[in-house]
């Protein structure tokens, strides 16, 4: 008999009880039908995590577990964000390999069974690709590949159009809990394990049912956490601008004074007035820049937890079912 892995699928949800049912169905046809091709354990599980959602989210899902002892689940007891939900799904779970996919099914699930041969293959890792972005809004679709070029010119290295729908085994897992960092921008710290990886395609859709739960505020914020966490260089930009900006200062006092020296009067108020403006704007948005990244250090010195887990439901390999 061979020795069948056991996939844990981790699906982060926030506020997703118009969804679920759906996600429920097509996830749990999907799972049972790789058990009964024997292509993973029957031991396999799908861990939902419920993020401090304030819906029926909860309910639909210990529901689902009651059930059903194919699914597990384990609620936060506040809403930690995204990629915390993710972390708490991977370290929280025993499993050969895991899954990270979204509560809407947008990255198509059928690319499990692909992902597994490549784990076959013996890649830890294996990332989901967006092929095309057709279902994206004009603006989703423009700022995200602006923001991939942004960060490759950065040099922040990440898988081009792949987001958090990604395989990965137990040991990539491993060392992924080696880095303690709080300010969590999973896509650019998964690259940074290293080993063999292999890339899957496929075509993202729109969301069936509810309403996107990354409103542009959080997006912006994710965005500017995987800039400031994994580049220095708009640091480096500020002391090059203060560099030039210096430079341009002492044309300007050498201008000052051949003014000086040839015909008396030099320039009015304006000018100094606007100089001084720009200055001090420059120099206000440096510091700005500073203090976002000592914020970030701030945040690291914290060592806060990442999520705190509030419920855990599933059951164990003898079938018995385990509340806490
Ligand atoms: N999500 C989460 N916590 C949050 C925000 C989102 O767990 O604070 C989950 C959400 O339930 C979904 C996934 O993260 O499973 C991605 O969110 P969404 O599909 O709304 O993002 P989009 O596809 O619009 O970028
Ligand atoms: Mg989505």
């Amino acid at each position: 008999m061979i020795n069948l892995k056991k996939l844990v699928i981790v699906i982060p949800c926030y506020n997703e009880m118009e969804i679920l049912p759906q996600t429920i169905q097509i996830m749990s046809n999907l799972v049972n039908g790789l058990i009964v091709e024997n292509k993973i354990s029957p031991s396999s599980k799908i861990c939902f995590i419920n993020d401090g959602s304030a819906d029926k989210t909860w309910e639909i899902i210990s529901d689902t577990v009651l059930k059903n002892s194919l699914f597990s689940g384990i609620s936060l007891s506040r809403n930690f964000g995204h990629q915390n939900a993710l972390l708490a799904g991977m370290y929280e779970n025993d499993a050969d390999i895991y899954v990270t996919i979204d509560a809407d099914l947008q990255d198509d699930p059928k690319c499990i069974t692909e992902m597994l041969t490549y784990i076959e293959k013996g890649c830890d890792i294996v990332y989901g690709v967006r092929s095309s972005r057709e279902t994206d809004t004009f603006f989703k679709k423009t700022s995200a590949q602006m923001y991939y070029n942004l960060l490759k010119y950065l040099g922040v290295n990440v898988v081009y159009n792949s987001a958090d729908y990604r395989m990965m085994t137990r040991r990539a897992v491993d060392i992924l809990k080696q880095f303690p960092e709080k300010n969590l921008f999973l896509r650019a710290i998964i690259p940074l394990i290293g080993f063999k990886h292999a890339k899957v395609y496929y075509e993202r859709t729109a969301r069936t049912a509810g309403t996107t739960k990354y409103p542009l505020k959080k997006m912006i914020a994710l965005a500017w956490n995987g800039v400031s966490s994994f580049s220095i260089v708009p640091l480096r930009l500020v002391t090059i601008l203060g560099l030039l900006l210096c430079f341009l200062g002492f044309v300007l006092i050498c201008m000052v004074i051949y003014d000086w020296a040839s015909n008396g009067t030099v320039a009015g108020w304006a000018s100094t007035i606007t100089i001084m403006t720009i200055f001090s704007g420059v120099q206000l948005f440096s510091l700005g820049m500073i203090g976002e990244y000592l914020a970030k250090v701030f945040l690291e010195v914290k060592n806060r937890p990442q999520y705190i887990i509030d419920k855990k439901i599933g059951t164990n390999s003898d079938n018995t079912l385990i509340i806490k």
